[in-house]
């Protein structure tokens, strides 16, 4: 059963101050998350958490998260200048990207972030980039091809991706290269990554990857002479969204990492690799909620509630038909025995954020909460048909609310029309 974290009295007394919609995050969940993960993997010393900036790109979030211990995972400029301002650089930051622009891996390097690799021929254009001198600590990216498959049930595979079709990522023959060239280049201090899956709903992924990597680890060192220093299991571990799908147990995840580690790397003496993770989803999703208010109703062939949020300010369903689960503030106990589309106001008929959704009689007015907005939530949104991005707000430990982005205004809308309303034509 998800239960919302705002009640309908206290949803109706911020909306007084912040009207809706907006989306709202739960630090306590966030801490006790991010503790959670860190004591999964206390057993690997130099275990690290870099929170995927892309999530949920808030300073106050990222500041939360790095006074439990987490760096940001960056992958663009702007994501490097907020990590920068939040005062978290140096070995706090991993920038993960691909199709990179010289001028994002100069600012990675002024930062002293760690740079990971995303092709060979990267190698080439970052010491062009950076003038011909690499930094100490690099990493590659690794992409196995073929399919990826985990765990085989009535309904097929648990999970399976496809990474002969993923842009991201080094061939093993160009990996071997890759580290070779860089260990003659002078770097001392090599990293792998790889992302192969995502949004894993089992606590097989992360073992399985940990397999993966660290026998290609043992396969590196034999083959390169270079010994890694950090294997890095990226994103993918996912969030219950649904209702009836079991979430996973960080803590069996963490277990499960450690015994390939002890099985593959200790033996091989490779027992002071350091782990790392790039967690977006797992970290914030569940604590994430979008909040709004059912503003129209409408009876044609279906039943439609209308609400002042759109896919403007959540896209998931929008772009991927992705199941957010709703809860209709005040009527949680009440028979689902109604059948509604909820919509938002886009001129665009994938503009839902449920369809054929059983739920509780709606009445205008009623304030809806839709569940695991956290990551990927917000910070998808977009402008389209003018719609303006929502407020961000923080439930604090306390109960206190307090504003963390304020609402776009149609002046920041417009600002990049300023000057330009008078061109000739
Ligand atoms: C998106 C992304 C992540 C985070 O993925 P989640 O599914 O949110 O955990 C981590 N690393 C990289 C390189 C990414 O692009």
């Amino acid at each position: 059963m998800k239960r919302p974290f705002l009640t309908k009295e206290r949803a109706e007394e911020i909306a007084a101050t912040y009207p809706t919609p907006f989306h709202i995050y739960d630090e306590k969940g966030i801490r006790e998350n991010a503790r959670a993960l860190k004591k999964a993997f206390s057993w690997n010393k130099g275990y690290r958490e870099f929170f995927a900036v892309k999530a949920t790109p808030n300073p106050t979030i990222l500041r939360i998260l790095n006074e439990e211990g987490c760096g940001t995972d960056c992958s663009s400029m702007a994501e490097l200048v907020i990590s920068e301002r939040c005062g978290i650089t140096g070995s706090s930051i991993m920038f993960s990207s691909n199709d990179t622009p010289a001028s994002e891996f100069v600012k990675c390097a002024e930062l002293g972030g760690t740079i990971n690799l995303d092709d060979i021929t990267h190698i080439d254009f970052c010491l062009n980039a950076l003038g011909g001198k690499l930094p100490e600590r690099m990493s590659c990216r690794f992409n196995p091809g073929g399919l990826f498959t985990l765990g085989e049930s009535s309904e097929g595979f648990q999970v399976m991706d496809n990474p002969g079709d993923s842009k991201y990522g080094m061939t093993e023959d160009q990996i071997m290269e890759a580290y070779k060239r860089l260990s003659s280049l002078g770097v001392k201090e090599l990293g792998i990554h790889a992302f192969l899956a995502s949004n894993t709903v089992t606590n097989a992924y992360y073992p399985a990857l940990a397999a993966i990597l660290s026998k290609l680890a043992l396969k590196i060192r034999e083959k390169t002479g270079v010994t890694l220093s950090f294997i890095n299991l990226s994103g993918g571990v996912g969030v219950a969204y649904r209702p009836d799908q079991t979430p996973n147990d960080i803590a069996v995840i963490g277990e499960g990492v450690r015994e390939r580690f002890e099985e593959i790397l200790v033996p091989a003496g490779m027992g002071d690799t350091a782990i790392y993770t790039e967690l977006g989803r797992f970290m914030l999703a569940p604590y994430g909620q979008l909040i709004t208010r059912v503003t129209h109703e409408k009876h044609i062939y279906k039943e439609y509630i209308g609400v002042d949020a759109c896919a403007a300010n959540l896209m998931r369903p929008a772009m991927y038909g992705a199941y957010h689960h709703i809860t209709v503030l005040g009527k949680e106990d009440q028979p689902c025995d109604h059948t509604y589309d909820i919509t938002g106001s886009l001129c665009e008929n994938n503009d839902k954020f449920a369809i054929d959704r059983k739920l509780p009689k709606i009445d205008i007015g009623d304030i809806i909460a839709i569940h695991d907005t956290g990551a990927h939530g917000f910070s998808m949104g977009y402008n389209y048909n003018g719609r303006l991005w929502s407020a961000e707000l923080l439930l604090r430990e306390d109960g206190s609310v307090v504003q963390i982005r304020r609402p776009q205004t149609i002046d920041d809308y417009l600002a990049t029309l300023d000057g330009y309303w008078d061109i000739k034509v």
